[in-house]
């Protein structure tokens, strides 16, 4: 347990969770406060964890 996972309710621009957000600055977004997840970036990120965990 050394890596971190992204949470697949985090931000949808650069994964931080909204506890922890304020304001943040990626590239593609610029700067953005939290934004709701994509349906299909949370699906992504789930399966992501179960594979880290098998
Ligand atoms: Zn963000």
């Amino acid at each position: 347990m050394t890596t971190r996972s992204v949470s697949p309710n985090a931000c949808g621009h650069c994964g931080i969770d909204q506890h922890g957000h304020a304001q943040q600055w990626t590239t593609e977004a610029g700067w953005h406060t939290w934004t709701p997840p994509a349906q299909g970036q949370i699906k992504q990120r789930m399966r992501a964890r179960t594979a880290k965990e098998n």
